[in-house]
């Protein structure tokens, strides 16, 4: 679809809902153990409530099954007509959850949205409203795809204000990887295997070679059905584990003790900001680490994402970076760390 596309209205009453499919275009095509690709299909939402505009996102990234048709679609079936206020915002998420099934980035969508005119209704920024300390994001890593040792270097030499770099690993390319980066850096790693890693001796024996290498955590280093291989791999493996692929939504957490360390949360996975912050306050519940991640985003999406990431212990929300077609002006990221604008909701505006 062209970005040239027209906003598609609803009008229910109080509520007005816009939205229009829009594809980010990357930096550099970005390859992870199972794909590559140049380009990103998001869909913007526009949630306006007597006079005031929220913005969201839907990102649809190609293995979790949403595309801006289904996004369309999913926005096409809503009806917000029994709701009259933003502050029904249990209600309203609650309704939006269960017109269908999965469609967690279109839920997201409307979430953000909602979040950003709740903020302004209130005129502050989400993470005052839960009360959080922004000094307290982490700085966010940033992401070297796989790729070639020239490519690598440049890319190495392009992320130099990131104190974190995360490599994507899985492929037989994964020692060469982290040496080439070792000849160039020795700031700290993390690394993402998406589910790239067969076996447990595999997984555990990388573990230790990428742990002698200042790596801090593995990320789904083997596919999320093999549970009783990434418990083992957990209960030996020299630094944590996280799951991201084998962690999507609120319900999936407290199986997840003992398999992994740690959850990665993003949006885009459980249906927005709502449910978001409810996983970050279960896993620390559980003495589970957390990490907030994300897609390839506008500063839409990584905004809202930014406002509860002083519940976690890491932060990877280079998402707006790795475009060229940002359409807001939102978190930026100096020196590596995340610096959220003092404006209200989601703290975002139209470039
Ligand atoms: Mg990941």
């Amino acid at each position: 679809m062209s970005n040239q596309s027209e906003w598609i209205s609803k009008d229910f009453g109080v509520f007005k809902l816009r939205f229009r499919p829009y594809t980010l275009t990357l930096r550099h095509v970005f390859t992870v153990a199972s794909y590559s690709r140049s380009t990103t299909p998001v869909v913007l939402t526009e949630l306006e409530y007597d006079g005031i505009v929220g913005y969201g996102e839907a990102s649809m990234p190609p293995y979790l099954g949403e595309s801006q048709e289904s996004v369309i679609t999913f926005l096409n079936q809503l009806d917000l007509s029994a709701f009259n206020s933003p502050f029904q915002t249990e209600d309203i998420l609650h309704y939006v959850d269960q017109v269908a099934a999965k469609n967690t980035a279109a839920k997201a969508a409307i979430d953000i949205a909602l979040h950003d005119v709740l903020g302004k209704i209130m005129g502050q920024p989400f993470y005052k409203i839960w009360g959080l300390n922004p000094n307290l994001i982490p700085p966010t890593s940033y992401t070297i795809g796989i790729d070639t040792e020239d490519m690598i270097r440049k890319k190495v030499a392009e992320a130099d204000q990131f104190r974190i770099l995360k490599v994507k690993l899985g492929l037989d390319t994964d020692k060469m990887i982290i040496e080439t980066i070792r000849q160039v850096t020795d700031r700290p790693l993390c690394a993402d295997v998406n589910q790239g890693w067969k076996t447990r001796e595999e997984a555990l024996e990388m573990a230790h070679w990428l742990a002698e290498r200042n790596v801090s955590f593995l990320e789904q280093p083997m596919p999320k059905e093999q549970i009783d291989d990434n418990a083992w791999l957990t209960e030996h493996s020299p630094i944590p584990t996280i799951a991201d692929e084998g962690c999507q939504r609120l319900v999936d957490v407290p199986a997840l003790k003992g398999v992994y360390s740690g959850i990665n949360i993003k949006l885009m996975k459980c249906t927005g900001m709502r449910e978001a912050k409810r996983m970050a306050e279960l896993a620390r519940s559980l003495e589970m680490k957390v990490m907030i991640g994300c897609m390839t985003e506008t500063s839409c999406a990584i905004s809202a994402a930014a406002q509860l990431a002083p519940l976690t212990d890491w932060a990877d929300l280079d998402g707006a970076l790795l475009i060229d077609n940002d359409i807001y002006d939102g978190m930026t990221v100096i020196n590596g760390s995340c610096i959220l604008p003092d404006r209200p909701g989601i703290g975002i505006s139209r470039k």
